[in-house]
């Protein structure tokens, strides 16, 4: 920048401003204009050239200014890049002034169409698009870049390869309030990003604008409204403007054209969806919508409830970290899902309340609480048969006004949420599923307890803890008296419920971590990790005394009574497991020599 102090807030200084060699800006500022138009002039002697020259309001003060440098007269080029009134409404004013014959209005000729009802008199047209799309001055040559629907159909830019200004015109121009000459860093992105947003029907077109504008070196940026973008500004800015969501007002429900409100509610959707795409865990997306959320609304939890595949109901609920709720699912939200979208509009139409909740509209209901809170309740039907198939409670910190804006964000985030929730319902389904077809992989299917394939796989595992120096392991082979005489008896269906029942109690006699397995027939091996030969003797005994008291119950058989034989080894250093189990097996033999209905112990 040649002379304009960077950190300048534009005030109407009575000077013109040269932003780069033999370029001023001769703008006027207005008060309370959040658009302030800038009007720069290009010092060429006799040639000169203002660019989109003003406005009625403004023209006096530029033409002050202009005057500072050159007489009016010198200038010859007036270059409109389209027909809006803040840059052409000047022109009949200019009209007047002309005092050569060789004066130019220079713009494209759609714009021409509408200029010529000023009925200007001293200006005819030097249309861009007849003229090669460049113009030569004595020191520069200026190119005019094609940026069509970029706010008008045929709107162009400048740019001077001379300086590698552009003169963007609406491009990059932003609301800048208090007004500032010359951007100051990447913040200035925000004030130009509802602009944008706004006027710009879709980004396709603004990369076209922009993929013409990048064919130029281009050093400066000096837009018709907002700030001046300095050169390290240029890239990075050019970059957001690529990324940026376009024609917002798609978004709009109803007639709402606050264009503010419609960006932040973009904005808020594009991360929602951001990180629904970089993130795969639910809990990420749940802290995310909170935090967009916040923002808007005093949301004190959001609590997620969702019904699986399989019918089971569960509650994500936030305690610090989301989590599945222990508690149960509260029954009201229960009792809907499941319930039909039609079923819930029937209520929303004739203003029905669910639950003490007033419909506001078919997307959610509120309901102030005894607290004098509020909760909002979002349902989320599934998109093949419209069941309900999950519900959002969020909870208010306070009761809110229920507006336009309020329901148009809720409206809004019902696609993710409803995404995000029924990938967590699927994921969560394929876990369960999983998970119940390990443990039907790893236990007898009689008795529940494990299997001799997961008792390799485990044990064998807490031998090589062992060997390097973990707990001791001890084993117990128990094995159940006389136990053919039961099936002869009372036939194999009373045996087998015998069995589910001596399972029970072994489970309830030995301590968590204990390993009990079912070695094969009425034989089980029961692990006991980390206790002392004396620990195990006595738990060994425990087991037998519980198992001779104990009533054993079947329909046919009411009172039956058994007995088990017990051997107990304590795992030697290094010894394979194999061996462990044939001393213990051994041991049990010796009881059952003994008489049997005892315990044995090995060395
Ligand atoms: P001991 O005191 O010497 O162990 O006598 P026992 O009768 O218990 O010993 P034996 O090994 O001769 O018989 C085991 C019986 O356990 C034979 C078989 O019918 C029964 N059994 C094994 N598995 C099952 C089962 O899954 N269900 C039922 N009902 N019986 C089983
Ligand atoms: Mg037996
Ligand atoms: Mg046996």
């Amino acid at each position: 920048m040649h002379q304009a102090d960077s950190n300048q807030c534009i005030v109407d200084s009575d000077r013109a401003i040269e932003i780069a060699p033999r370029v001023w800006w001769v703008g006027r500022v207005l008060a309370d204009d959040p658009f302030q138009c800038h009007v720069y002039l290009i010092e060429q002697g006799n040639q000169s050239v203002l660019i989109d020259p003003g406005s009625r309001l403004t023209f006096a003060t530029t033409l002050r200014k202009i005057e500072q440098i050159i007489p009016f007269t010198s200038i010859r080029y007036f270059v409109c890049h389209h027909q809006d009134p803040d840059i052409t409404a000047c022109l009949p004013l200019i009209d007047a002034l002309i005092d050569r014959p060789d004066a130019l209005l220079v713009t494209h000729w759609r714009c021409s169409a509408l200029l010529h009802h000023y009925g200007l008199e001293h200006l005819p047209f030097w249309l861009v698009d007849e003229h090669d799309w460049r113009l030569a001055l004595p020191d520069r040559e200026l190119r005019f870049v094609f940026t069509p629907y970029a706010h008008f159909p045929g709107a162009f830019c400048t740019f001077d390869a001379e300086t590698g200004t552009l003169f963007s015109s609406d491009l990059f121009g932003g609301f800048t309030k208090p007004p500032r000459l010359v951007a100051e860093d990447i913040g200035y992105f925000e004030s130009m990003r509802p602009f944008h947003e706004h006027y710009i029907p879709s980004r396709d077109i603004l990369g076209y604008a922009l993929d013409q504008i990048e064919r130029h070196p281009v050093k400066l940026i000096a837009p018709q409204h907002g700030s001046i973008i300095p050169e390290a500004l240029v890239e990075p800015i050019i970059e957001r403007l690529r990324q940026l969501d376009c024609g917002i007002y798609l978004f709009a429900e109803g007639c709402d054209t606050d264009i503010r409100r419609l960006s932040q509610l973009n904005q808020t959707l594009g991360e929602i969806t951001r990180t629904m795409l970089y993130c795969r865990d639910f809990h990420d997306i749940a802290a995310r919508l909170l935090e967009v959320l916040r923002r808007s609304l005093p949301v004190a939890r959001i609590n997620y409830y969702l019904e699986l595949e399989g019918g089971e109901v569960i509650g994500l609920v936030e305690d610090g970290r989301l989590q599945q709720s222990a508690e149960q699912t509260p029954q009201h939200l229960r009792d809907l899902l499941g319930i039909s979208r039609t079923c819930w509009l029937g209520n929303a139409e004739h203003g029905c309340c669910i639950h003490d909740h007033p419909l506001h509209d078919e997307r959610f209901c509120s309901h102030i609480t005894s607290d004098g809170s509020m909760s909002l309740m979002l349902p989320l039907f599934s998109p093949e048969d419209q069941r309900m198939e999950a519900i959002t409670t969020v909870h208010l910190e306070r009761p809110i006004e229920i507006g336009p804006h309020e329901r148009q964000l809720i409206a809004q985030l019902m696609t993710p949420l409803q995404v995000a929730l029924e990938r967590e319902a699927i994921y969560r389904s394929i876990e369960a599923e999983r998970t119940r077809t390990y443990q039907r992989s790893i236990r007898d299917s009689l008795t529940g307890l494990f299997n001799r394939f997961y008792m390799q796989d485990i044990i064998e595992r807490q031998c090589h803890a062992q060997d390097r120096g973990g707990p001791r392991l001890a084993v117990l082979m128990i094995d159940l008296d006389h136990f053919k005489q039961i099936n002869d008896r009372h036939g194999h269906t009373v045996g087998d419920t015998l069995l589910r029942q001596f399972a029970t109690l072994l489970r309830e006699t030995i301590r968590d971590g204990d390993v009990p397995v079912r070695f094969g027939g009425e034989e089980f091996v029961l692990f006991l990790i980390d206790a002392t030969d004396a620990q195990a003797r006595a738990l060994a005994e425990r087991l037998r005394t519980a198992v001779a008291a104990h009533h054993f119950t079947s329909e046919t058989a009411p009172r039956l009574h058994l007995t088990v034989s017990i051997g107990i080894a304590l795992r030697h250093p290094r010894e394979a497991l194999e061996a462990l189990i044939q001393r213990a097996d051994k041991a049990l033999y010796s009881a059952k020599q003994d008489g049997r209905n005892r315990c044995t112990f090995t060395d």
